[in-house]
């Protein structure tokens, strides 16, 4: 089977793999109908790399797919069955994962070559820019095989997006702004407008991106490179906002001067060669407080039940749907900013 793997800093390859056998009793065999490119693994090809991957790896952490068999220890499924795929399978044994922290399960982050070790899928173990992948049960999740493959390809960054916004408690009323338009700040801003927020700014570079920020529930869009976010929020929003959601990397300091006293600011955009240097006099004099947001691998349950609501327009995420020998022509529009999410369709 053809596969996209990371060959090396900077390049990703389309080659013939071996098609993975089942080993392990508690594991499940998955045919891929749909993998998201994520922002990840824009970051996992820049050169240097932005965020850590295992060389030599198939790539492809967001994907729906098809049981095709199942190890003799998993329960509750059956062949044929559409599953969605929690990537980061916590170990469920350590302290972080028995704290209620699995999103920072310790053995899931300590990369290690071991037998059934978890390992996140796509990233440190083989992914779903293939055909066949291989899943340990815990990463399994049911979906209607009514919601499309194009819009169930995107559970993995909705439940990161939930995570973030249980932490938010945006309030009906509250003025938000976004600092990225991007599949993530589009996902934030659906959110942010479903809670009521009465004002939504999304602030983004690339026209494309702008538009459809208005199309999923932005009242204003802002070209940080022709005007000035801070003027805008000043003008619009008074004080500043309630909320800004960093969804981009490198923009803390920024999130942090637009908003009011006692703000909310979530750090959720993960680049880790960036270390922005923050306004303390400003962090300290409004009392802002900073929320990390990661993973959201306790978001599973609610994400599939906003998917199978369908209750808010997801498909206006997703700008392309493409076949695995055009993933570099979908990363090169990614890179230009003039596609959103793009689902790779292997099978
Ligand atoms: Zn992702
Ligand atoms: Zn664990």
């Amino acid at each position: 089977m053809k596969a996209a793997v990371f060959e090396a800093v900077g390049k990703l390859v389309i080659k013939d793999v071996e098609k993975p056998v089942l080993t392990r009793s508690t594991d499940a065999l998955i045919k891929v109908k749909g993998v998201g490119i994520c922002g990840t693994d824009l970051h996992i090809l820049q050169d240097p790399p932005a965020h850590p991957a295992k060389m030599g790896n198939i790539l492809g952490h967001e994907f729906t797919g098809e049981i095709v068999e199942l190890g003799e220890d998993v329960y509750g499924y059956s062949v044929g069955e559409r599953v969605l795929i929690d990537p980061h399978p916590g170990c469920g044994v350590c302290d972080e994962c028995r704290r209620g922290f699995p999103d920072n399960c310790i053995p899931l982050y300590a990369q290690c070559e071991e037998p059934g070790h978890p390992d996140t899928i796509g990233i440190f173990s083989p992914g779903a820019y293939t055909s066949y992948v291989i899943v340990p049960r815990q990463s399994l999740y049911k979906i209607d095989p009514k919601v499309p493959v194009e819009i169930a390809a995107l559970a993995e960054p909705l439940s990161c997006v939930i995570n973030a916004v249980d932490k938010l408690q945006v309030q009906p009323g509250e003025f938000v702004v976004i600092l990225g338009g991007g599949p993530i700040g589009l996902l934030f801003t659906m959110l942010m407008k479903a809670n009521g927020a009465s004002k939504i700014i999304v602030s983004e570079p690339a026209e494309f991106r702008r538009k459809a920020a208005l199309d999923c529930g932005a009242d204003l869009v802002v070209d940080p490179k022709q005007e000035s976010l801070e003027e805008v929020v000043a003008r619009e929003m008074g004080a500043g906002a309630d909320v800004c959601i960093e969804a981009v990397g490198p923009l803390l300091p920024t999130a942090v001067r637009v908003v009011r006293a006692g703000g909310r600011v979530l750090q959720f955009g993960h680049d880790e060669t960036v270390n922005p240097e923050l306004p303390i006099g400003v962090f300290l004099k409004k009392e802002v407080v900073i929320y990390g947001a990661f993973i959201g691998k306790r978001s599973f349950e609610k994400t599939i039940r906003v998917m199978e609501s369908g209750k808010l327009p997801l498909e206006k995420v997703v700008s392309h749907t493409m076949p695995l020998e055009d993933i570099h022509k979908g990363i090169a529009m990614l890179r230009r900013g003039e596609g959103l999410k793009i689902i790779i369709m292997p099978n």
